[in-house]
């Protein structure tokens, strides 16, 4: 649902001299909602995150948030906090000071301060290591009390730059479920630039996919993931083949492709290229010849289906799918 306290961006433009980073961008980020920025690397995500935090400013359009044009307004007056992909605390100080430390840069008292940073250190689980310094904490342990830190000026908006990169996978996936845990505790927006895919399916209420400097698509995670609009986002989104047949492009999930019985006259035949066991599915590679172009297709099969009847690189097989899977593409 719309409301007055969403963060809009109107007509957003960011140049670099003669490079254009960010190309008259339009979104309405929803109050209260997990937002992933998402797309490779260049696409403009950083610099959009950074125009919304104000550590830079724009060529041209505005930012509202709350229906106040922020666009002018310093970081710390806008109502967003940004959390930093290195963290960036400070050497020299406790965690509990690094918290504190904006407030102390507003002028607030120290009881004030450090009750503050108390309750944010006990949101994020590291009050017990509150008068550490940074450099005695582990990685997971100082992304949150970089957390703590951006969170302490109660923002409405939590604007996080690949938060997540620094940490090692086991660690990534639990800080994620942390993150989402924490954003729902607290209500507030989160936009989160990630360049990965699984990250933001996982996380995301919303995935606003980047490309070239626009926004490609956006929507529920969901939505972008089953219905790209383009072949860039089903490329880029992942597990989706693309396909040329009858002189139309189209996405083919590939979870929606399976090896038809043999002389079944709907399938494509094709021959067998790799095979990756990943767990619960196995990734089958084949190479099937339409319309004269050699094509790759990818077939994530069920592991028993794959084992109840195995193939091996250079099997000649039949791809099937149902018309349904197919999903047509902007030209
Ligand atoms: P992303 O975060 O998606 O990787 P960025 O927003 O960092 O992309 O960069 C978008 C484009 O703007 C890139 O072409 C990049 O080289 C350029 N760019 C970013 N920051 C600067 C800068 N300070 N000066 C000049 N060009 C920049």
């Amino acid at each position: 649902m719309r409301t007055g306290q969403d963060l809009e961006l109107s007509h957003v433009t960011k140049r670099y001299g003669h490079t254009v980073a960010v190309s008259d961008i339009n979104h309405v980020f929803t109050n209260g909602s997990y937002v992933c920025l998402l797309g490779p690397s260049g696409c403009g995500k950083s610099t959009t995150l950074r125009m919304i935090a104000g550590h830079e400013t724009i060529s041209e359009g505005s930012i509202i948030l709350d229906g106040t044009d922020v666009s002018h307004l310093p970081p710390a007056k806008r109502g967003t906090a940004m959390m930093f992909q290195s963290y960036a605390l400070f050497p020299h100080l406790s965690v509990r000071d690094n918290v504190a430390f904006s407030l102390r840069m507003q002028g607030q008292d120290k009881a004030t301060r450090h009750r503050a940073a108390n309750e944010m250190l006990d949101l994020v689980d590291m009050i017990h290591l509150a008068d550490r310094l940074p450099a005695q904490l582990s990685g997971g342990q100082q992304q949150r009390v970089a957390l703590a830190r951006a969170l302490v000026t109660k923002p409405r908006v939590l604007l996080l730059d690949e938060p997540l990169s620094a940490l090692d996978p086991f660690l990534r996936i639990r800080v994620r479920g942390e993150l989402k845990r924490l954003q729902r505790e607290l209500g507030i927006s989160f936009i989160h630039v990630t360049h990965g895919q699984d990250e933001a399916l996982a996380l995301a209420d919303e995935c606003v996919v980047m490309n070239n400097a626009v926004i490609e698509q956006s929507g529920p995670a969901r939505e972008v993931f089953s219905h790209p609009r383009t072949e860039f986002v089903a490329r880029f989104m992942g597990g989706h083949n693309v396909i040329d047949l009858d002189g139309a492009r189209y996405a083919l999930r590939a979870d929606g492709v399976h090896f038809a019985p043999a002389g079944l006259p709907a399938a494509v035949p094709a021959i067998v290229r790799t095979i990756e066991y990943q767990g619960s599915h196995v990734a089958v590679t084949s190479s099937m010849t339409t319309m004269g172009e050699n094509t790759e297709v990818l077939a994530l099969i069920p592991e028993e289906t794959f084992f109840a009847d195995p193939k091996n690189p250079g099997d000649a097989v039949g791809l099937a799918w149902d018309e349904g899977r197919l999903h047509r593409l902007q030209a």
